[in-house]
C-alpha cells in the first residue's frame, strides 16, 4: 500500500516534469528574435500572440554603436527565426552562419541612401517593411497564414492613413525644411518633399563640435528656423544651449534609434509615428 502510494507520487512527479519540459520546448520553438525596435514593433503587430517576439537591442540602448553580447548571440543561435533590418544590424550575420536559424531581412526591396538606416520613419517604406515581415511570418509559421494576413491588412490600413496624413501636413506646410538633432527622418523628408538639416551625422549620437554648432546657429538665423526636433531619449546638452542661444523651441519626435522601456511597453511604431506627425505639423507650420 505504502509502496503504491510512493509509486503514484513518482508518476505524478515525472508527469509534471515532462509537462514542464513540453511547455518550455513550446516557448523556445515559438520564439523569434528581432534586432531593433522598429522591426520588433512591426513584427509584434502582425504576429500578436501566435509567436513570442523578442528583441536583441535592449530598451534604452543605442542602435548605431550596438554590439551583441555572448548572451545575445546565444539567443540568436537558439531561436526559430530572426528578422533583422539590414545595414545597421548586420552583426546578426556572422553568428548565424552555418546554423539552421531562418533569417529574414525587413528591408528587402528598399534601397538605403548612403549609410542611412532610418527607413522606418517613412510610412511609405514602413508599408514595404510590413509586407516583408508578413511574408517572413508566413514562412516561419505557415499554419497561421490567414491570421498574419489579417493583421498585416490592419497594420497596412493604419500606415495608409499615416501616409495620407504626412502627405497632407507636408503639402500644407509653411516651410519645407526642418532642423533635427540626429537625422532620423531623411527618408521621410525624401518621400514627402521636405528637407532635413541636422546637427549630427546619420550614424553619430555624440555631441557636435563647436564649428558644427556655429554652422547650425548661422543656419537658424539665415532660414529663420523656429523649432528643432529632438528625440527625448537622446542626451545632447548642446541642443539645449543652442535652443537657449537662438530662441528656437525644442519639439519632441521619435527617431527610434533609442527607445525607452516605457515606450517599448506602452507604444507601438504606429503610435510613435502619430506623435511624429504632430511634431512635424508644428515644426513645418512657421
Ligand atoms: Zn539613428
Amino acid at each position: 500500500m505504502r509502496k503504491s502510494k510512493y509509486l503514484l507520487a513518482l508518476i505524478l512527479l515525472s508527469l509534471s516534469v515532462l509537462l514542464g519540459a513540453c511547455k518550455f520546448q513550446n516557448k523556445a520553438s515559438n520564439t523569434i528574435y528581432t534586432t531593433i525596435y522598429p522591426v520588433y514593433s512591426l513584427t509584434k503587430l502582425i504576429a500578436k500572440d501566435k509567436l513570442v517576439v523578442e528583441k536583441i537591442v535592449k530598451d534604452g540602448a543605442e542602435i548605431h554603436s550596438f554590439e551583441p553580447s555572448s548572451k545575445d548571440i546565444a539567443k540568436l543561435t537558439s531561436s526559430k527565426a530572426v528578422i533583422y533590418l539590414g545595414l545597421v544590424d548586420e552583426w546578426i550575420k556572422k553568428p548565424l552562419e552555418g546554423t539552421n536559424v531562418k533569417v529574414f531581412k525587413a528591408s528587402t526591396g528598399i534601397d538605403f541612401l548612403q549609410n542611412d538606416p532610418h527607413i522606418w520613419t517613412s510610412p511609405k517604406l514602413l508599408k514595404k517593411m510590413a509586407k516583408n515581415i508578413e511574408e517572413a511570418l508566413i514562412k516561419i509559421d505557415p499554419k497561421n497564414r490567414q491570421y498574419y494576413e489579417r493583421n498585416y491588412i490592419s497594420v497596412l490600413s493604419k500606415l495608409d492613413e499615416l501616409d495620407r496624413q504626412f502627405q497632407d501636413v507636408a503639402s500644407r506646410a509653411k516651410r519645407k525644411e526642418f532642423l533635427i538633432s540626429h537625422p532620423s527622418f531623411g527618408y521621410l523628408a525624401k518621400d514627402y518633399g521636405l528637407w532635413q538639416y541636422s546637427i549630427t551625422g546619420v550614424n553619430e549620437e555624440e555631441e557636435p563640435s563647436a564649428a558644427k554648432m556655429k554652422e547650425i546657429v548661422d543656419l537658424v538665423k539665415k532660414k529663420n528656423i523656429k523649432y528643432i526636433l529632438v528625440d527625448p531619449n537622446e542626451n545632447l546638452p548642446g541642443v539645449k544651449s543652442l535652443a537657449k542661444d537662438t530662441g528656437i523651441k525644442i519639439v519632441y519626435a521619435y527617431g527610434m534609434g533609442i527607445v525607452s522601456k516605457e515606450q517599448s511597453q506602452k507604444d507601438t511604431i504606429l503610435s510613435l509615428m502619430e506623435k511624429n506627425l504632430k511634431a512635424f505639423e508644428v515644426v513645418l507650420s512657421k
